[in-house]
């Protein structure tokens, strides 16, 4: 499958429907108007690759629907060059969003499947991560911390302790906190060493932040 002239026209009016839902954000639009969603998607989808919906990728697991990962996208306020942990890489969607916003992205996959997907489709669209790791995202990713902004895309019952030590002073972190249905999409701003602020947003439905790795 390719990138065809009618997957653009599609990307656009996608990006057109999450602006009238709310996100203003144009370096977030512009990076959903350039990643091919579709490719990251069963082709037996194709045709839904750029309606505002959720998909299965493998291993029980789903790509969020596009509001979810632009809202997550806006939420982490990126400045070029940041240096980005995101936990639960997936199928790599979001992370190509974020690479193509300008970001600097360490990813973590604790689904070997996945990770092994994830790393194909990098290769197909050209778009490369600095890093990307099969393992538990819960423990963080020490080797390259601190990090301006952590972004978690699967939901967490706690928020785990090693992210909080990995953000960087002034630093933001997005993660869906709360049960196993349904979560509350949290920031986090890391004001001092110490000190850290919650904000909370909407209600959000992310598969389970679990511990340790699959592999299959
Ligand atoms: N951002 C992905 C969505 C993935 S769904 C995309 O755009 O496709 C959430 C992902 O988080 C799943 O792939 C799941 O395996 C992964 N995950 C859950 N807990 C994890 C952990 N502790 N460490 C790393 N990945 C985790």
């Amino acid at each position: 499958m390719t990138d065809e002239y009618k997957h653009k026209g599609k990307r656009r009016q996608l990006v057109e429907l999450l602006r009238s839902k709310g996100i203003s954000d144009e370096n977030v639009l512009e990076a959903i108007n350039r990643i091919p969603r579709h490719l990251f998607i069963d082709s037996a989808f194709e045709e839904y690759a750029y309606q505002d919906m959720a998909f299965p990728i493998g291993a029980g697991q789903t790509i969020s629907h596009p509001y979810t990962v632009a809202a997550q996208s806006s939420l982490l306020h990126l400045k070029k060059e940041d240096k980005v942990l995101e936990v639960g890489t997936g199928s790599g969607y979001q992370t190509a969003v974020l690479i193509a916003m300008g970001a600097e992205v360490y990813t973590i996959e604790r689904q070997k499947e996945l990770f092994d997907f994830s790393q194909k489709m990098f290769k197909k669209i050209h778009v490369m991560p600095k890093y990307a790791t099969y393992g538990d995202g819960y423990k963080g990713l020490s080797a390259f911390a601190p990090y301006d902004r952590i972004i978690v895309t699967a939901g967490a019952s706690q928020i785990p302790k090693a992210l909080l030590e990995q953000l960087k002073v002034g630093g933001i972190m997005v993660i869906p906190v709360g049960g196993e249905k349904t979560q509350r999409m949290t920031a986090i701003l890391r004001l001092d060493e110490m000190k850290f602020e919650k904000v909370e947003y909407g209600d959000c439905q992310f598969v389970p932040m679990l511990e340790r790795t699959v592999k299959k």
